[in-house]
């Protein structure tokens, strides 16, 4: 297998797309093939890798720049049908395991979890105790459902190697705030730098709920990320504030957003940038 090579001609090409159009256009040159597949949710909810190959273990070798890192699922689907959220048409609206860790991984240093909400899952258990048992640095890349997280649930969380912890806090309408502090208590994960949690903008919620999100978490002693929904309708101050929160240096520097400055900071940056040449 190799990456494909518009000057060849394959038996069999596979395309991949994770997003639609609004985020990014399909490939438009020409390729030369007897068959393509085109796989993911780019391109639909109704292609699907048949089963055999769904649980071969990756060629991790087309990627070199990645090597060392384990990428999968334990569990697919999520019973929450966010809006906004193409997992419960896609996955189903019940989590349940479809992998062991030994699928996709296989002694790299690191394992990048792509569960929609692992939590929800019954089996989460077992599934936990793979990680804890591989020994291997973990990011939950996708968000843990800070709603399902009970002491046993914790505990065995807190025997993970925890690379980062995600989190979301999506609906503003949602009084997240006693399930992070019950986190708080229970977890061994202390450094904020660990305990992201993603803040959805621009969908149902005004800016004031989002700057309530964000202290909230900030002063609970999380990090919070911001996510635009559909960011080229998104108003300039949902962008400025997405600028301040991500920027981590800024974040810690500028306490409150009223106080930021995108154009003097720009200006500061580039004067620095020329000093240090
Ligand atoms: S909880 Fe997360 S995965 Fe589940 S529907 Fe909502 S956004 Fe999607």
């Amino acid at each position: 297998m190799e990456w494909h090579d518009g000057r060849k001609h394959y038996d069999l090409v596979y395309m991949s797309r994770v997003f639609t159009d609004s985020y990014s256009k399909d490939y438009s040159g020409t390729i030369h093939a007897d068959h393509i597949i085109r796989g993911g949710t780019g391109y639909g909810l109704e292609n699907y890798l048949p089963e055999e190959v769904e649980h071969t273990y990756p060629d991790y070798a087309l990627y070199p720049k990645f090597a060392g890192t384990a990428y999968g699922f334990l569990s697919r689907g999520c019973p929450r049908g966010c809006g906004f959220c193409i997992v419960g048409d896609k996955e189903g609206r019940r989590t349940k395991a479809v992998a062991d860790l030994a699928e996709f991984w296989n002694g790299e240093r690191e394992i990048k979890l792509l569960d929609a909400n692992l939590l929800a899952c019954p089996d989460w258990e077992r599934l936990l105790q793979q990680l804890v048992q591989s020994g291997a640095m973990v990011d939950f890349t996708q968000g843990l459902d800070v709603r399902l997280i009970t002491p046993e649930k914790v505990e065995m969380l807190n025997k993970v190697k925890t690379k980062m912890l995600h989190f979301a806090w999506d609906n503003p309408e949602d009084d997240l705030t006693g399930y992070f502090k019950r986190f708080s208590e229970l977890t061994t994960v202390n450094d904020y730098r660990k305990r992201r949690v993603y803040v959805l903008t621009n969908y149902n919620s005004s800016h004031e709920q989002d700057l309530y999100r964000i202290y909230t978490l900030r002063d609970m002693g999380f990090d919070p990320y911001v996510m635009v929904y559909e960011k080229p309708t998104a108003p300039p101050v949902t962008r400025k504030l997405q600028r301040w929160v991500n920027n981590k240096w800024l974040f810690r520097a500028v306490l409150d957003f009223n106080d930021f400055d995108p154009v003097g900071w720009e200006k500061r940056k580039k004067q620095k940038e020329v000093r240090n040449l």
